[in-house]
């Protein structure tokens, strides 16, 4: 079960001459993806006498699915996921969060959602929307706005900048939401700026909750690889010696240093873990580009 009265540490970083705070949600749980282990707090700590069996779907390498087979495990539910496609190359050489999904006996199944005939009426089945997206995350990221707000008091840090990257932003939503004095920002990294809107009017009608929104010019794929992405990865682990995640926060770094407005107070970036899929990322990386062709364009200046 997650420590909630141990608090995740915040390190202080230099990356492109700013200094940053940076929180390690990342080494929240050693089995949990950290974002996902707030965002399935509240089904840890409370008890469900009726559930037998968690069902949810999205992709055969997401985050959320390898946390949720966790969740399940310690829990002793059952664990079915539904994927529309397994890539033939993850079938026959099983890594990352695929893997660790299935060791923890996982059931996959292949369909397409909705799957009302599994869900709807059997109170034996907790039901968890893709990517965790669901009011109950509130519970574990309001654990973690109070752990920012007892750290900034500790530290005589009025007013902070929090940065973080988004998937269906849900995280940022709520962390905006009990972090009223700060200001929240976040990029888009599945879909554009307006799908993220949408997410955020989905989980909070009022808009003076939401948190900021920052993108890029540029349209950007979901988990296509970009050059520029592996290379500010590469810059970050040089530099910093902390290994982020290659879908989203390569992404949310460049946001970030676009936006000088933001880095003119001191800022909190939120590491949100997510390292395990790098197992099926990187290798495809590294096949596409080499680290020395993209080292040799000074890549440490
Ligand atoms: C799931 C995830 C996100 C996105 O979180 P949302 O609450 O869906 O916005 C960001 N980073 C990592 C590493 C994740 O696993």
């Amino acid at each position: 079960m997650l420590d909630v009265t141990n608090p995740s540490v915040v390190d202080t970083i230099t990356f492109e001459g700013h200094s940053f705070y940076l929180k390690r949600d990342d080494l929240l749980h050693p089995d949990f993806s950290g974002n996902k282990a707030r965002k399935l707090h509240y089904f840890l700590e409370n008890d469900f006498p009726d559930i037998s069996k968690i069902v949810s779907y999205g992709s055969a390498q997401s985050n959320a699915m390898y946390s949720l087979s966790v969740l399940a495990k310690m829990r002793g539910w059952e664990f079915e996921y539904t994927v529309d496609h397994v890539a033939d190359y993850l079938l026959e050489n099983p890594h990352g969060n695929y893997k660790g999904a299935l060791d923890n006996g996982m059931r996959l199944r292949q369909a397409q959602p909705p799957f009302p005939e599994l869900v709807e009426g059997n109170k034996n089945i907790l039901f968890i929307e893709e990517g965790g997206r669901q009011k109950e995350a509130e519970y574990g990221i309001k654990i973690l706005a109070e752990e920012i707000i007892n750290w900034q008091k500790e530290n005589n840090i009025d007013t902070l900048n929090i940065f973080l990257p988004s998937g269906t932003g849900t995280t940022a939503l709520f962390l905006q939401k009990y972090l009223p004095d700060n200001t929240v920002y976040t990029n888009p990294c599945v879909g554009d700026a307006v799908y993220l809107k949408k997410q955020f009017f989905e989980l909070e009608e009022d808009e003076n909750y939401h948190p900021s929104i920052i993108s890029l010019d540029k349209k950007h794929h979901f988990g296509k690889l970009y050059r520029e992405n592996y290379k500010i990865w590469l810059k970050l682990q040089q530099q910093t010696g902390v290994v982020f995640d290659l879908l989203y926060d390569p992404l949310g770094w460049r946001t970030l240093l676009a936006h000088p407005e933001v880095l003119s107070k001191p800022i909190l970036y939120i590491h949100q873990g997510g390292v395990l899929g790098n197992e099926s990322m990187l290798p495809r990386y590294e096949r596409k580009y080499k680290k020395e062709e993209l080292e040799n364009e000074n890549i440490l200046q």
